[in-house]
């Protein structure tokens, strides 16, 4: 005999008991599969098992289980909704008998309030009591059209997507996202009062650092900045946007630089490292990410902005405004080519502002055709990270630099990690353009 459309021969039809429960049984295998992922989202599962994220997690579980990945966030945000959210008019919660069916509508909706509203009014107005999700369906296109005309309202959280209250999305989580989404993100208006911080003392040229994108896939075996994700960061060392973090050059008060009286001082205060736990032009960031945080560098003119890139190709694709550094970074001679090759087309755009090359850590000698494409050069070592010890360059690899960039006429400073034993009154520091210090050795 042959099933629907099975070549399969049907040896013993189950009774109608067996088949019933059986539908049971596939019901509960799903719910339960949600249940079990909601937990483990609560209770921080992927934390504990070392996964770099939730969305890693799920991702993993769902290629060595076999369910679809996509499916399992659904479920997720169903059980949430079920368990947290939503409240029958009844006053009943969690709500139960409600399939993840039902719910999916919801997920058009913006806030968890919404989601609640939207929900009570279909319960009240569903035909003979029936909620179906199409009567759902239509119940949230009505909210969303009357929403629309009387365009009064102003949503004040970051769009729900996979969790609750987030201000950050991994690099997987905003590829998940429709563009409708994505360009809501971009454009709300963050309530959060995100501010720039302070880098430490040792970095006395750029007194500020901002971070909107976290996280690097560059996978160099001595980043710290990995370490400290790690350590801090709930989305650990992935790619993340933090939109509400595109405000903080606005929220942070540039200090009074006419009562500075120190040239370093005062280019310190005004300079502010950017994306230093992270590569701005990594080739995996989304350009709408990059042209974002540019968006904000154009529009705070009162800072300065110094961009680092260890992908400089990607760098030279862009233009900007005049209150940025552009430079790279080289370790390795292999990242040499690049750099120059590069700056050369950033050069040739029309680019006229201040380009440097941070040559920490330096693990190579490193030989330049010439180093005429940059007005600064930074060398250093690299300090110790959980991977790798600390690391000095040798003396000669650091003289053979030197010589370079005095051929150049680049100016030249050594990070206090360059040299063992050398007072800050004997390392080279030198700045771009007309502000200098000099050294007394
Ligand atoms: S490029 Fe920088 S942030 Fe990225 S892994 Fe390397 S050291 Fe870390």
């Amino acid at each position: 005999m042959r099933s629907d459309n099975l070549d399969i021969e049907i040896i013993e039809p189950m009774t109608e008991t067996e088949a019933r429960s059986w539908k049971v049984e596939i019901e509960t295998t799903s719910q339960k599969l949600g249940q079990l992922l909601y937990e483990g989202y609560k209770r921080d599962a992927w934390r504990v098992l070392g996964y770099g994220s939730w969305t890693q997690c799920v991702t993993d579980l769902a290629e060595s289980s076999g369910f679809n990945r996509v499916r399992g966030f659904q479920l997720v945000e169903h059980e949430r909704l079920k368990q947290d959210v939503l409240i029958a008019p009844n006053g009943e919660k969690p709500v139960t008998n409600v399939t993840e069916f039902q719910t999916r509508p919801l997920s058009k909706l913006k806030t968890d309030n919404e989601k609640l509203e939207v929900w009570q009014d279909a319960v009240k107005t569903a035909p003979n009591e029936k909620v179906t999700a199409s009567h759902i369906t239509n119940t949230v296109k009505e909210y969303q059209d009357t929403k629309k005309q009387s365009d009064t309202e102003t949503l004040s959280t970051i769009p729900i997507v996979t969790q609750k209250d987030k201000d950050y999305f991994t690099l997987s989580e905003w590829n998940e996202l429709s563009k409708d989404d994505q360009t809501s993100i971009l454009t709300q208006d963050y309530q959060l009062k995100s501010k720039f911080n302070p880098t430490n003392d040792n970095i006395e040229w750029a007194k500020w650092s901002w971070n909107p994108i976290t996280g690097c896939l560059h996978n160099c075996a001595y980043c710290y900045a990995r370490d400290i994700a790690a350590r801090f960061f709930p989305q650990n060392f992935e790619p993340t946007f933090l939109p509400s973090r595109l405000n903080a050059p606005g929220n942070t008060k540039l200090p009074d630089l006419t009562k500075i009286s120190d040239p370093t001082e005062k280019m310190g205060q005004q300079n502010v490292f950017v994306c230093s736990m992270a590569d701005l032009f990594g080739k995996w960031v989304p350009v709408e990410w990059i042209n974002s945080v540019l968006e904000s560098i154009r529009r705070n003119s009162q800072w300065n902005f110094l961009l680092l890139s260890k992908f400089p190709s990607r760098m030279a694709d862009f233009s900007y405004p005049d209150n940025v550094w552009l430079g790279t970074s080289c370790d390795y001679q292999h990242t040499v080519k690049r750099a120059e090759s590069a700056f050369i087309k950033i050069k040739e755009s029309g680019f006229d502002g201040m380009c440097w090359l941070s040559c920490e850590p330096m693990m190579e000698s490193l030989q330049f055709n010439s180093l005429n494409m940059f007005d600064w050069v930074v060398m250093g070592g690299a300090s110790s990270s959980t991977k790798t010890p600390e690391f000095k360059p040798p003396f000669d690899w650091i003289v053979n630099l030197y010589s370079q960039a005095r051929d150049s006429d680049c100016q030249v400073y050594f990070k206090t990690n360059l040299i063992p034993g050398m007072t800050d009154n004997q390392r080279i520091r030198e700045y771009p353009f007309e502000i200098k210090v000099r050294h007394d050795s």
